[in-house]
């Protein structure tokens, strides 16, 4: 990844490669971590718990079938409250008319008053009466009704406090059952993804210049991905701060080892300056000379070698030879292979004799 300019075309197309090999193993990782947390909300109890199961259970159904059934008996005395009241209406009406009839008979009849006729008044009069006592009748059954349709709306209010009241209870325990269920969803859910970030974690510090680095790195992005972003959406109140903490273990145990890993390479520089000359050089790596020549820094203590000019041939900061002149004259970088004019192969600082600066104590 670093020394990108030191590779070879061939190494380029490898490394490109790799990179890509990594992204898609990644991707496809990420897809299948998508189906098994999704699929994981059905592991526990096969599925989240059922509302309508808390309502049969606290007894609700025959209290609803009991409200079913004083509405139907409402409805049905309500209706006979209106077919009572328009036959007593008719029954009035012809009560009015026959009285009416009487009163114009007796108007008509009052001049020439005649003994026969009583007979005639007193059995009109009579059939009127009748009526009268029919309508009463009639007027009685309907307050009947009227008094039963009181009685079951009290009693439907009764039943309608009950329901309301299990209604709660059942909405509540319902609440507590799927707060315990998404609890043990996320508990799995979390037992399942947080160990494969530790993994992702330890492949990386262990392989990631392993030949399949590639894995390694595509499975950490998977990891990191999975943790931090596919377990989003299905957190519980509290679930943010287990990612967030996680987040900052993470983040406060990459800060030790990068700090760790400066000295342990300040350390190595120490210990290496210490030597001769000729055993740094001999320790500069092809790959190494090749960086170091392209960012113009000394090959053994990393400082830039060019500040007292290009024409330094000498580090100016551990004196270690960087440049020397071929027999053909040309002026090498004393750590390549061959000479750049005549193709001879370039001595290594290690086959000269040590320059005097060259052991800072
Ligand atoms: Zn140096
Ligand atoms: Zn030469």
């Amino acid at each position: 990844m670093q020394q990108g300019q030191a590779l070879s075309r061939p190494e380029k197309m490898v490394r490109l490669a790799s990179w890509l090999v990594a992204l898609v193993f990644a991707g496809l990782l990420v897809s299948l971590g998508e189906l098994v947390i999704r699929d994981l909300f059905y592991l526990p109890e096969g599925g989240p718990p059922q509302q309508e199961v808390f309502r049969q259970h606290i007894g609700l159904d025959p209290l609803k079938r009991q409200q079913e059934q004083l509405q139907r008996q409402t409805e049905a005395l309500r209706a006979e409250q209106e077919k009572l009241a328009t036959t007593r209406g008719q029954l009035e009406r012809g009560y009015q008319t026959q009285r009416q009839g009487l009163d114009n008979w007796l108007a008509s009849r009052a001049v020439t008053a005649d003994a026969g006729q009583s007979a005639e008044v007193l059995k009109r009069t009579r059939a009127l009466d009748a009526l009268q006592a029919q309508i009463l009748q009639w007027q009685k059954r309907e307050d009947q009704a009227s008094a039963g349709l009181l009685a079951l709306a009290q009693q439907q209010q009764a039943l309608q406090g009950r329901v309301g009241a299990l209604e709660q209870q059942a909405g509540r325990q319902y609440q507590q059952a799927y707060s315990r269920f998404e609890l043990k969803v996320f508990a799995l859910r979390l037992a399942v993804i947080l160990p494969l970030l530790l993994l992702g974690v330890w492949l990386f510090l262990r392989y990631r210049s392993h030949r399949y680095w590639f894995f390694v790195y595509g499975f950490g992005l998977f990891s990191l991905f999975a943790f931090f972003v596919e377990l989003l959406p299905y957190l519980p109140n509290f679930g943010g701060y287990v990612r967030l903490l996680v987040g900052i273990a993470l983040t406060v145990f990459a800060g030790m080892r990068m700090i760790q890993a400066f000295q342990r390479y300040a350390e190595k520089k120490r210990v290496e300056l210490k030597q001769s000359q000729s055993e740094r050089a001999s320790h500069v790596a092809y790959p190494k000379a090749l960086q170091s020549y392209q960012k113009r820094s000394c090959p053994s203590c990393d400082h830039q070698y060019n500040i007292a000019g290009d024409d330094a041939d000498y580090c100016i900061h551990c004196g270690l030879q960087l440049f020397r002149v071929c027999a053909c004259g040309a002026r090498n970088f004393a750590f390549f292979p061959f000479c750049k004019k005549c193709g001879g192969a370039v001595a290594r600082p290690a086959a000269l004799p040590d320059h005097p600066a060259s052991k800072p104590e």
